[in-house]
């Protein structure tokens, strides 16, 4: 079968490996100049150094249903530190290590409530992955790991302090306030996965996620073409063929809008976003300076004081402004990772987003200096150059990132499980042959794989044929 697969990123490479594994003919167009989309280490032009543009961070990446059928862990190496995230405070910090007790010792008198809100879901770990990606195939764990992520979303509510900003700080993630069901339920699952598998980094950046996914596909006879933006369904598809599209909703409605009902294309149309990013990525001349001296050894830190603060910073960005002190999203890869540098080099490489309104022109970079300086004195002196990526430039890169939104849309109760349209296979278009895969299908925004393994697995089901063993294939020396 002649499969289509346009756009690279992660969800897209996924569908094209379990395409390319399955034995068909497997062809991957990216507008871009590089494979990867939110995959993407690019160098400073500059300075000796590498930086991911995108994505840094990935809680999923050895956790998600297809990443471990895959075996990303045993393809390239990751890193990490004891610590999986942090939250940093006025003159101190929250820290989660992947050791739940240790986490729960150090939060002191908040810790107990966090501990009783891990605890079951690291009980019901698999179950607890097989929701958050959505493997919704009949097993009955999958109904435990919803209930355990329900409770747990709710019991944030009666976090206190420590513990409740070190919730607040992984529920912003979503890119909305505390009070945000359906946030609480991504940061109920980065939570738990900082406790299990840790989140980790990728040695050399995300682009060598990327290149492990494009390499799989090329070992099976596919091919990725660089540099081939797709405008019109008729240049990838003929009735017949398989096309997957790791698009957003708006995008396939531009490409496919000759062959789509009105109804379906005007429910496309009317998807949602959610806030932007606006980055700023650094080379300083030694490590940041934190007050909470833990810091240091983190690879990722969320900045935003305690949970009313981060909650109105959120706030304030969906009702349309730029937050004065925003919540801030850092990682410090080179705390762990010196392959990004030139060898004997001292420098270390950090990467910040804030979010601010979709669509916001204004760069960020001074109140996310300003934040980090406010936890760490003496930050602006160890800077050696910064470069500022706001909104616009994320939008312009990818037109998944519709506005700066890189999460790919709103993240809401609504937008949650059945994006981009009401139906419980939301990875089928009306289209016969013809899925979507990316961020904006369930179960949402992250690399994880999981949009292009859905899809592919129902593309694979219409021929009569089930997933193939994805596993590395073994050398014979
Ligand atoms: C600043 C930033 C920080 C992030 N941090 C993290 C993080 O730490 N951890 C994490 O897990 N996630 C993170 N993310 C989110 C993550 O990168 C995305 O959720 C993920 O990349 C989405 O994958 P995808 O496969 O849906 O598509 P994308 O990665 O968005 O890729 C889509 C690709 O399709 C191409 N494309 C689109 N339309 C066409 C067309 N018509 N023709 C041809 N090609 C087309 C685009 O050029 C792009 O390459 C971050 C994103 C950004 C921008």
């Amino acid at each position: 079968m002649k499969v289509s697969v346009i756009g690279s990123g992660p969800n897209g490479l996924a569908a094209a490996v379990v395409m390319a594994r399955a034995g068909h003919d497997v062809t991957v167009y990216e507008g871009s100049d590089k494979a990867g989309g939110g995959l993407r280490t690019d160098d400073f032009t500059e300075f000796g150094g590498r930086f991911d543009v995108c994505s840094a961070v990935h809680p999923m990446a050895l956790a998600s249903t297809f990443f471990r059928a895959f075996d990303l862990g045993s393809r390239i190496p990751f890193v990490q530190s004891d610590i999986s995230f942090a939250h940093a405070l006025p003159g101190r910090a929250a820290v989660a290590y992947q050791d739940l007790e240790r986490t729960s010792s150090e939060l002191g008198r908040t810790g107990p409530a966090w501990s009783a809100i891990m605890k079951p879901l690291l009980h019901q770990i698999d179950a607890v992955r097989a929701m958050s990606g959505l493997d919704l195939r009949p097993h009955p764990s999958t109904v435990a790991g919803a209930l355990a992520l329900g409770v747990a979303a709710m019991g944030f509510s009666a976090l206190r302090d420590e513990a409740r900003a070190l919730a607040a700080g992984v529920v912003a993630h979503g890119a909305a306030p505390f009070s945000s069901i359906a946030a609480r339920f991504v940061g109920a699952v980065l939570a738990a996965e900082g406790h299990a598998a840790g989140w980790p980094i990728p040695v050399g950046g995300s682009g060598a996620i990327a290149h492990a996914l494009v390499q799989d596909i090329e070992a099976h006879g596919g091919r990725v073409e660089l540099g081939r933006a797709v405008d019109d369904l008729r240049e990838v598809w003929s009735p017949g063929d398989t096309a997957m599209f790791d698009t957003g909703p708006r995008g396939f409605a531009d490409i496919a809008s000759n062959a789509l009902p009105a109804r379906y294309e005007s429910a496309l149309r009317s998807y949602r976003y959610g806030n932007a990013a606006s980055k700023v990525d650094f080379v300083l001349s030694g490590p940041i300076p934190w007050t909470d001296e833990r810091l240091r050894d983190a690879l990722t830190v969320h900045l935003g004081g305690w949970e009313r603060e981060v909650s109105g910073a959120e706030r304030t960005a969906l009702r349309g402004s730029v937050p004065a002190r925003p919540y801030v999203l850092l990682s410090q890869p080179t705390r762990r990772d010196r392959t990004r540098l030139p060898p004997g080099s001292t420098d270390e490489i950090v990467w910040a987003y804030a979010h601010v309104p979709n669509g916001s022109t204004e760069d960020a970079a001074e109140r996310i200096i300003d934040r980090i300086e406010s936890f760490a004195p003496g930050f602006r002196d160890v800077i050696v150059h910064r470069e500022s990526r706001p909104a616009p430039f994320f939008a312009q890169l990818n037109p998944n990132f519709h506005g700066g939104d890189i999460l790919g849309g709103r993240v809401d109760v609504p937008q949650l499980l059945t994006r981009p349209t009401k139906s419980v296979r939301s990875w089928r278009t009306p289209i016969p042959g013809v899925y979507l895969c990316s961020a904006a299908t369930p179960p949402g925004a992250g690399v994880h794989g999981m949009g292009g393994w859905h899809a592919a697995r129902l593309a694979l089901a219409r021929v009569g044929q089930g997933v193939p063993d994805l596993r590395p294939v073994a050398r014979v020396d």
